[in-house]
């Protein structure tokens, strides 16, 4: 098979558009939709400090270097990558070598902090414990949490994080299931900046998680394939599987899931948005979920 656009050979088949792609116009595929999804949640806007989420995966690797790339004539952006350290040998430390070889290389300002100094454990300690939740539950809260102070420290306008068209999609299955409704409206991209918490925007959300991938490889992009090894997300890769299968059998649906999301979330949230008793960040109850799962840790460690 042949590239849709010149006649050289197919690298990729988008069944969702019926076209064929060569490996220069697969690039160009990908960055057109990354540059407009940019600028459809005016991450560059004048004078921005952005901040990207960093763990050494693809999704943020590749985030990472096209943000670089798109902000590399503005000298009114400034770019900083941060990254949570949670404490897991091997897995992460291996991570944080690869980041701050790969900041360093492309000229990145890198910032990073430990669960060990903002929180007082490590998931390695964490993990063989007898616990409430899942090792994931405890992770997230506190990674959000963390990845958000810093950020707004730095001063950051905007939060980058590598969720892909695939993730995106799944969390918007996951709290329609739920019946979450708070936590579909608190979904990214922020559009409207509440006080406190960083505005977070994802400028590979029109991107299939395939095409990332495969867009780093072409790119040689460095990055992490091992996934967590505290990795207990059973309900995730269930929305996987259904996302996955609804693409399959309807093609470009994933789209469509997400539009669905982002019409739901644009809604005044049920439950109201207050302010945690304890340390003052952003909470849909009178504690937030890190404080609330800080008491729970006191009694588990
Ligand atoms: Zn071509
Ligand atoms: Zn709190």
């Amino acid at each position: 098979m042949n590239c849709h656009t010149c006649s050289r050979k197919s690298i990729y088949f988008a069944r969702y558009n019926g076209r064929h792609y060569c490996s220069t116009h697969f690039l160009d595929f990908v960055e057109g939709r990354v540059r407009k999804e940019i600028r459809r949640q005016g991450i560059l806007a004048h004078n921005s400090t952005v901040c990207v989420a960093v763990s050494g995966g693809k999704d943020s690797m590749t985030a990472l270097t096209l943000m670089k790339e798109f902000s590399r004539e503005r000298r009114d952006i400034r770019l900083i990558a941060i990254t949570v350290d949670e404490g897991i040998t091997g897995y992460r430390s291996e991570a944080l070598r690869l980041v701050e070889e790969y900041t360093d290389r492309i000229g990145v300002e890198w910032h990073c902090r430990s669960f060990n100094d903002e929180a007082g454990f490590t998931m390695d300690r964490l993990a063989p414990r007898e616990r409430e939740r899942t090792t994931c539950a405890y992770c997230g809260v506190f990674r959000r949490s963390i990845m958000n102070s810093m950020a707004r420290d730095l001063g950051a306008t905007r939060l980058v994080t590598g969720l892909n068209l695939d993730d995106t999609a799944q969390s918007v299955m996951m709290n329609i299931a739920r019946g979450d409704m708070t936590r579909m409206s608190m979904m990214g991209p922020h559009e409207r900046t509440v006080d406190g918490l960083v505005p977070r925007a994802q400028p590979l959300l029109g991107i299939p998680e395939n095409e990332v991938l495969l867009y780093a490889i072409q790119r040689g992009i460095p990055f992490i394939r091992s996934s967590c090894p505290y990795s207990e997300e059973a309900s995730r890769n269930l929305f996987r599987d259904i996302v996955l299968r609804l693409e399959a059998e309807m093609p470009g649906s994933r789209y469509a899931v997400i539009k669905s999301g982002m019409a739901m979330s644009e809604a005044p949230p049920s439950g109201r948005i207050s302010r945690c008793a304890e340390c003052g960040d952003v909470t849909s109850g009178s504690e937030c979920r890190a404080c609330a799962l800080r008491t729970e840790l006191a009694k588990v460690l």
